[in-house]
């Protein structure tokens, strides 16, 4: 962004990606009006209902490395070395999500990151943070961002160019752009739900701090993730309606039978069970396509406003901290905000598909297939595989987590082709793979990375 006139940007949403936004572009000298609706988090309670904690990987943190602030994001962050599977008959089988040391991930608390954030932000002189205003649209024709004061109910407007637009999954930007017929969205929804609940610090023991737990049961799961204050957090991901599902737990009864029989060794992690299943939100989860992201140099959508995704592989808000990090450098190279902004969805769109597909994909991975001989065999396999030839095999899994210099619409064709040589190379239970055969498989079909 060269030109002075150009040196100032309003960001919608001060979360995860906004307030990090907010501070990669004020470091390059920008000045930025930061709009956000919630209370400021450095003197309110965080707002509950959505995710307590989240898994953070290398994608993630190598953004808030390039922000400056990975440093004291460090002190809340918690290792997680693998999947520790809760088999239906109790046994525990932990499965590592990589095979050197640094390939874990991290659990951290979405209300301190997002206060570090914030608090980083606010602090840089570039940075305008206003809480309590919520935006109500972008009137593209009228040149105008529309919002309203929370703390006074008054409404008012302020120049809309440019505007980058992080205000989230239900994204009212995104909603304004759709309505003026500026942009097109499909919205693709779960017909499964979730539900977070508290394992307590005091009953938390018997749980290792250093993994992710996941009670897989086929058509539905339950996880946990840990905190840094001893407790986890619990995640019940099942249908909404049916035989299983949410609809079917009405009564406190009902959820009690159903802990019992689904998830027994959970139930002495969860002591109010009952009382708790039924004051926490029930979650909907789906993917939200947007095309384009953009209005000229007035309107870039970014983060989950543009392309929120299920949960299941752990990416949205790394992927979220990626696009800052795309749009921070591009931001060098570009003249103006509609170059910059079409830079950014060219280099974005076809990775955040890509992770949407693949986070999709793991739903039926973590619930089902975790269970299967077989996909603990291949996995095993493409492991030995990466030792055999590091430069040409990378589990797809650790191309997503581990390996940020490999976007991930490469991650997907990739892991596609290796699903196939896996398939062709796994001998079946009990026999091994034949060495000589790998070798020509893999040299054949997979160019070096
Ligand atoms: C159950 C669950 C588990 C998840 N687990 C993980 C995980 O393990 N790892 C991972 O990487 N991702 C995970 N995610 C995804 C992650 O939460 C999102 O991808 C991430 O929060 C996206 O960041 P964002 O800044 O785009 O949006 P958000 O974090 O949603 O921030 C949007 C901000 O905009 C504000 N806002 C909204 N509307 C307005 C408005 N009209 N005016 C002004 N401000 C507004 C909001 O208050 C908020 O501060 C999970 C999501 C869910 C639902």
């Amino acid at each position: 962004m060269r030109s002075a006139a150009a040196r100032s940007v309003n960001i919608v949403g001060a979360g995860l990606a906004g307030a990090l936004l907010a501070l990669l572009l004020a470091r390059r000298g920008l000045q930025v009006m930061l709009f956000e609706r919630r209370p400021d988090p450095r003197q309110s309670a965080p707002e509950r209902g959505r995710s307590i904690n989240l898994a953070l990987a290398a994608r993630g943190m190598r953004a808030l490395e390039c922000a400056g602030v990975m440093a004291r994001v460090r002190e809340l962050i918690i290792p997680m070395r693998g999947r520790m599977v809760h088999e239906p008959g109790g046994a525990l089988a932990l499965q590592p999500y990589g095979q050197r040391a640094h390939e874990v991930i991290w659990s951290v608390g979405r209300a301190d990151l997002n206060r570090v954030l914030i608090e980083e932000a606010a602090r840089h002189a570039g940075v305008s943070v206003r809480f309590n205003q919520l935006c109500l649209a972008a009137d593209v024709p009228g040149g105008k961002l529309r919002l309203r004061n929370q703390a006074g109910g008054e409404s008012y407007e302020v120049a809309l160019a440019p505007t980058i637009a992080t205000d989230g999954a239900g994204s009212a930007v995104r909603a304004s752009l759709l309505e003026a017929g500026l942009v097109s969205v499909r919205e693709d929804w779960l017909d499964h739900d979730y539900k977070e609940l508290t394992v307590p610090a005091a009953a938390a023991a018997p749980l290792d701090r250093n993994a992710l737990h996941v009670w897989p049961r086929g058509g539905f799961m339950l996880i946990a993730l840990p905190n840094t204050d001893g407790s986890f957090t619990a995640t019940l991901f099942l249908a909404r309606t049916g035989p299983r599902s949410f609809a079917a737990l009405s009564t406190p009864q009902a959820v009690t039978e159903f802990f019992a029989r689904e998830f027994a060794d959970a139930v002495p992690l969860l002591p109010d069970l009952p009382a708790q299943f039924f004051a926490h939100p029930q979650g909907q989860l789906g993917t939200v396509h947007t095309a384009p992201w953009h209005v000229g140099g007035e309107v870039l959508l970014l983060g989950d406003a543009a392309h929120a995704i299920v949960p299941f592989h752990g990416q949205g808000m790394n992927a979220a901290f990626e696009d800052c990090v795309v749009l921070d450098q591009l931001s060098a190279q570009h003249a103006d905000w509609q170059q910059l902004f079409a830079g950014v969805e060219s280099a974005r769109r076809p990775n955040t598909a890509a992770i949407a597909r693949m986070a999709v994909e793991n739903y039926t991975e973590m619930r089902d297939t975790v269970l299967d001989a077989g996909f603990v065999r291949r996995k095993a396999l493409a492991m030995s595989l990466e030792r055999r030839f590091p430069d040409r095999v990378i589990p797809r899994y650790s191309m997503s987590m581990f390996h940020p210099e490999i976007p991930y619409a490469e991650a997907l064709h990739r892991g596609e082709l290796q699903a196939q040589l896996l398939a062709e190379l796994d001998p079946g239970a009990g026999a091994e793979p034949d060495p000589a055969l790998a070798a020509r498989l893999v040299n054949e079909r997979l160019p070096p990375l």
